[in-house]
């Protein structure tokens, strides 16, 4: 199954059609889009069975955030090997590199971005995981029963602000309006071919930048899962940005970061595309 937020409004989607879920079902669930995780199993059982009635076209630029209202975002740095690599730093053991992205930076798959006045906007294209069940004390093994699915995200990150002050700080230079499109779909793991093995890339007009495999995970989706939920709970409707792989603009040389004018695509197999277009401040 695939849902996003059309105008707003919690959609199942098929091919090029969607399907609103709070007409489809008499108001039992939706509209909100986040609405869909407070009791994600009765959804996902009704949605199984449900004549979905008359559905839409709709353009991708309809969508919104899917998981627009998350009650946590956890972010993970550090999580592919080649990544850490060109960072410099040690591949991480024990607890996962988190931190968060605020909730207001979150947006629909299609989108204008504005660059920061004298900042470094890189792109770290991502899988988003969708909690769909409270997890506390998860095992690895048990984990995947706690998802309810996957969406693209890009961590855009503004490199001046993530690195001012005595100490390094992500959140903040990762929270800039618009730094969190995410979307189109989250996309149910019984969908996907192989839910441990997810290409994901991304490139600035065309030209590829980043080129991954989720199978590289330092800390697999699983293991965050058990990870996080040994120090605090998961919420069902919270997302976890799982971390990048290789090829972001700090870790090239030259540097590279987004320009005035420049479009980055950012995809996922089996999830869908993502389109940024940057604007420099005026
Ligand atoms: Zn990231």
């Amino acid at each position: 199954m695939k849902i996003a937020n059309l105008s707003g409004r919690l959609v199942i989607v098929e091919g090029q059609t969607a399907y609103d879920v709070a007409k489809a079902s008499d108001g039992r669930f939706g509209p909100e889009p986040q609405s869909a995780y407070a009791d994600w199993a009765a959804f996902a059982s009704w949605a199984a069975g449900a004549d979905l009635g008359e559905g839409q076209p709709f353009a991708a630029e309809d969508l919104g955030a899917p998981v627009p209202e998350p009650g946590q975002i956890f972010a993970i740095g550090l999580n592919y090997r080649d990544h850490a690599a060109e960072a410099g730093l040690a591949v991480p053991d024990g607890v996962p590199p988190t931190f968060t992205k605020f909730k207001n930076c979150l947006s629909g798959p299609v989108s204008t971005v504005t660059l920061p006045a004298g900042g470094q906007v890189d792109w770290e294209v991502e899988l988003v995981v969708v909690i769909g069940k409270a997890a506390r004390n998860v095992a690895a093994a048990d984990a995947w029963e706690h998802v309810a699915g996957l969406t693209a995200g890009q961590d855009l990150s503004e490199r001046v602000t993530q690195s001012a002050g005595p100490a390094p700080q992500f959140s903040l230079g990762k929270s800039f309006e618009g730094f969190g499109p995410t979307g189109p779909y989250v996309v149910t793991p019984d969908e996907l071919a192989d839910r441990d093995a997810i290409a994901l890339s991304c490139a600035i007009d065309g030209e590829t930048m980043q080129d991954g495999n989720t199978s590289n995970l330092v800390f697999s989706v699983p293991v965050l899962i058990e990870k996080l939920s040994a120090v605090l709970p998961l919420d069902a409707g919270d997302i976890i940005f799982t971390g990048t792989p290789a090829g972001v603009g700090l870790g090239r040389t030259p540097k590279r970061f987004l320009a005035d004018g420049e479009v980055l695509t950012s995809k996922i197999d089996g999830i869908g595309e993502l389109r940024q277009t940057f604007v420099a401040q005026k």
